[in-house]
């Protein structure tokens, strides 16, 4: 008799799994392997002298149990009967997790925004908080779970009212679109990885150790059960959704995979690797191997992936983030360069205000180039500056600033 549940017909079977002091066991609901468990700890704490804390541990039964057997058992072993538990911050259900089972992770991102308010805090400091509080609160659940698309909806929801709003009960203007906020930095955003383009990238990693290390524990199950084939995936009712979010991470590595053309040219003519480069590669994986053929320095498969989707040119606005500069002072360019300074004349195309003049009574009208080169109050503090010795430079429109500010970055 062994102990132990096999996940798939006739395929290897798990008896225990452990992480740190934490210990799951596997077993048929059955007398004698409950006496066995209940043999083995005893062996256990009698060579360590640890003791096991019936109080926090639980048994969970699968639906085909009687509630006799449940009770008995459950009795015998000495700990309390559970629907479900939490493993390693995960929640194990024999069921699909819900919105509700995820309303924790949104009460404790509302819980921070609160606590943290934004009287205290710049613009710089929020996105510093969002980036390395409020967002990954969900990536370690994305990564090994399933989370609906709500859920991320909810705390993306949360980070962009935390970002433009005074307060969390007062409803102010959002000057720019969550959108444009949600890409990295040198294609012109804040660099927030959000649920739609961090999610495939975070599972790429698994899929990559699915493909890659196949003799490992959880990767040798998966393969009994589902094949070794991730990219076949044929949306089958009853698969896990370990295996979904396997296939659904080949789905973004695929992006980056092709064949090493220079190499092949050095044994075959134009012709045939042509032919040989038509062939998609996922249908050859149970004979031939992926290869990872460059990494750049501390990128991990997750950042590769993830840069993969985002091909197009650097937005000019880099330049600003590869500077020496005060976070803050990077923010507020950004926000000049992305035009969403509420200037008289931003708001004035917008119909928020019917006066588009500069408030300071230069008869001209309030607009980025206004408030960064033209404005007659700026110039008369630059003259009193230049008075005193201190010579800075005057511009006639942001463009010719930012041009500067460009052979200034390039200089450095
Ligand atoms: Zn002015």
């Amino acid at each position: 008799m062994e102990l132990g549940v096999p996940i798939s017909a006739g395929g290897p079977s798990v008896s225990h799994l452990l992480y740190a002091d934490d210990i799951l066991f596997f077993a048929g609901a059955s007398i004698p392997n409950v006496k066995k468990i209940n043999a083995i700890l005893e062996d256990y704490c009698s060579w360590t002298g640890q003791r096991v804390n019936n109080g926090k541990s639980a048994i969970l039964f699968s639906k085909r149990t009687s509630s006799t057997t449940r009770s008995r058992l459950a009795k015998m072993i000495g700990c309390c009967k559970v629907a479900e538990m939490e493993y390693l911050g995960v929640k194990l259900a024999l069921r699909r997790l819900s919105r509700k089972d995820f309303t924790p992770l949104i009460q404790k991102a509302r819980a921070c925004t609160l606590s943290w308010g934004i009287r205290h805090l710049s613009l710089a400091g929020q996105v510093t908080l969002i980036n390395s509080v409020l967002l990954p609160l969900s990536v370690y659940m994305v990564t090994h779970t399933g989370v609906q698309r709500a859920v991320l909806n909810d705390i993306e929801k949360i980070c962009h009212s935390f970002f433009w709003d005074r307060h969390a009960t007062h409803k102010s203007m959002h000057y720019t679109s969550w959108e444009s906020m949600v890409r990295p930095r040198c294609k012109g955003g804040l660099g927030f990885h959000t649920g739609d383009n961090w999610v495939g990238p975070l599972r790429a990693r698994i899929t990559w150790e699915f493909i890659c290390k196949p003799l490992e524990l959880f990767q040798k199950y998966m393969r009994h059960k589902y094949g070794d084939n991730p990219w076949h995936y044929d949306g089958r009712k009853g698969s896990s959704i370990c295996w979904k979010i396997i296939c659904e991470g080949a789905h973004f590595i695929l992006k980056g995979i092709g064949w090493n053309r220079p190499k092949l040219l050095l044994c075959f003519g134009e012709l045939l690797v042509d032919i040989i480069c038509g062939i998609s590669i996922e249908n050859g994986l149970s004979t031939y191997s992926i290869e990872m053929v460059k990494s750049p320095l501390g990128s991990t498969i997750s950042t590769m992936v993830y840069n993969s989707c985002f091909m197009e040119d650097d937005d000019p606005i880099c330049l600003i983030f590869k500077i020496r500069m005060r976070p803050r002072k990077k923010l507020f360019w950004w926000r000049l360069y992305k035009d969403n300074i509420p200037t008289n004349g931003w708001l004035c195309r917008r119909c928020l205000s019917a006066d588009s003049s500069c408030p300071l009574g230069c008869g001209e009208v309030e607009d980025i180039n206004h408030i960064t080169c033209n404005c007659k109050k700026l110039r008369d503090v630059l003259t009193v500056l230049e008075n005193w010795g201190l010579v800075v430079p005057r511009f006639c429109s942001f463009d010719e600033l930012w041009d500067s500010i460009g052979k200034f970055a390039d200089m450095r």
